[in-house]
């Protein structure tokens, strides 16, 4: 389904000002080119160089990519143990972890971090990811063929001899004198672990020593569960490029989240069939993402009093007309105005309530509330398909809000905002020891998504630095204390 430039290629503003190639039929995925259509345009220009930087990628992609002759030969190497010097093309290949909003995080950090570090990214598609996202790259696939020697998901472990940190304390590898490494001296793979180890990033890569020493295995192998992309922002050797392509450092998932992520024809009909039906004529809307993690749950009572205060304070929606308050359908702008409520849930109680909220009474001020929520699955299902087509489709639907309200630590609500640009109020988590949070919400400082386990700041230092507290560029998260987050 790709085919080169021809006569239905898109206009220049269907392209996003560059961030999307023109290499593609329009038909073979509607969602690149329509998608962008049901929201605002983009608060964040894009820099020329990124724009540049991605097609020079798509270049390297198309050349190295599955079915050439050079990702051969270096399927051959690895299967023969080698790694070899002076390799034309170099790989890393994600393997998914947890829900799709947590994937979509660590796809978009490892593809910056093929970017920085010229690797060709290849994904390990899993069956309930499949037919989920269009190919980003013209003219070649990003999907990691099946006959890739080393697709056991098993293997890969914060225990595996394979993973970097246990190479270096095993002495596999050094990375006291990085330059003095021969290539070929390497085993024919590494794996990164970086996924959340006590409350931190694990193995710890972020430094110079370590990016020198791992820029010479053709093949790299990774597993997060982490959006890691600020943690590139702190090593040193890649900062100035990152100031290249991302003047505002803000909008890193923002752009390149919609230069990746395009939903297939199939998902594509759901969100539109929906957006059409229900969103597509209202004068705003709002978005509210409500999820209940199992390992932290809320009662239901507690989670909806929070909303209805957030939406309260911050006076999201309409008030109700009192009993004896006759509804003023004349007065103001407001009047006869419509508000859609979009909820995304795994649960219908908070839609059930909210919609009867505004049936049974009028509005202050005659505006119309209208409360929609696509599904209500109940369950999470990592495994299956059907439901992540869904979740998909709620992402890019509540992404076309104009404000969004979401539930703190939750990955699925981070790229809803960061793709739409809106800075979301986060609904904060009780203490642990609460049951009920003291503030209801607060608004995020970015639209970048938060990593909520930081890496140790200069790698060999002894001590525990405070990142926020030294780069003027990351904060803090809102709703994750220790997390941290580019703005
Ligand atoms: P996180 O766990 O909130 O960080 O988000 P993830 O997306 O990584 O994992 C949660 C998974 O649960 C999603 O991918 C969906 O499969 C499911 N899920 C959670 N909330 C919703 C929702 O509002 N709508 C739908 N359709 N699925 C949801």
């Amino acid at each position: 389904n790709v085919s080169a430039s021809t006569a239905s290629s898109p206009s220049p503003d269907m392209l996003l000002g560059g961030l999307l190639s023109a290499g593609f039929d329009e038909s073979s995925c509607q969602s690149r080119y329509r998608s962008n259509l049901y929201r605002k345009p983009s608060p964040f220009p894009l820099s020329p160089h990124l724009a540049q930087k991605l097609r020079k990628y798509e270049a390297y992609h198309k050349k190295c990519g599955p079915g050439t002759k050079r990702y051969r030969r270096a399927v051959k190497q690895l299967k023969a143990g080698r790694n070899a010097d002076h390799s034309e093309c170099k790989y890393v290949v994600w393997f998914p972890c947890n829900g799709l909003g947590n994937r979509m995080l660590t796809i978009a950090s490892t593809f910056l971090y093929a970017l920085l570090t010229d690797r060709v990214l290849l994904m390990h598609v899993a069956p309930e990811q499949e037919g989920l996202f269009c190919e980003p790259f013209p003219g070649s696939s990003w999907v990691l063929p099946g006959d890739f020697p080393e697709n056991n998901p098993h293997k890969l472990h914060i225990g595996a001899p394979e993973s970097y940190a246990n190479m270096l304390k095993s002495g596999v590898v050094r990375n006291d004198d990085p330059n003095s490494v021969p290539a070929s001296s390497l085993p024919p793979y590494v794996y990164l672990h970086v996924e959340q180890f006590q409350l931190k990033l694990s193995d710890n890569v972020f430094c110079d020593e370590d990016q020198v020493v791992l820029g010479k295995f053709n093949w790299m192998v990774l597993k997060s569960d982490s959006y890691f992309a600020p943690a590139l922002f702190l090593t040193p050797m890649f900062e100035e490029e990152l100031a290249r392509m991302f003047p505002q450092k803000e909008a890193v998932f923002h752009h390149l989240g919609r230069y990746l992520f395009h939903p297939t024809n199939k998902v594509w009909g759901i969100i539109r069939r929906y957006y059409e039906a229900y969103l597509a004529r209202v004068d705003e809307k709002i978005g509210f993402q409500i999820r209940i993690f199992p390992e932290k749950p809320i009662k239901f009572e507690n989670m909806y009093d929070q909303l209805m205060r957030c939406i309260r304070e911050q006076r999201l929606l309409p008030e109700l007309a009192g009993a004896a308050e006759p509804a003023n359908h004349t007065a103001g702008g407001a009047a006869g105005k419509v508000k859609a409520v979009l909820i995304a849930s795994l649960y219908s109680g908070y839609y059930e309530k909210i919609r009867g909220m505004y049936y049974e009474s009028p509005t202050r001020n005659g505006e119309v509330v209208a409360v929609f929520q696509p599904s209500h699955e109940e369950q999470q299902q990592y495994t299956s398909n059907e439901h992540n087509q869904k979740a998909l489709a709620e992402i890019y639907l509540l992404s076309y809000c104009d404000k969004i309200a979401m539930t703190a630590w939750s990955t699925f609500g981070y790229v809803a905002y960061s793709f739409a640009g809106v800075k979301p109020w986060i609904l904060l988590r009780p203490d642990w020891d609460k049951e009920v949070s003291a503030v209801a919400c607060v608004r995020s400082a970015s639209v970048e998504p938060c990593l909520h386990s930081p890496p140790q700041l200069g790698c060999r230092a002894k001590k525990n630095v405070d990142v926020a507290a030294v780069k003027p560029y990351v904060r803090h998260c809102e709703d994750v204390g220790f997390g941290l987050k580019l703005f």
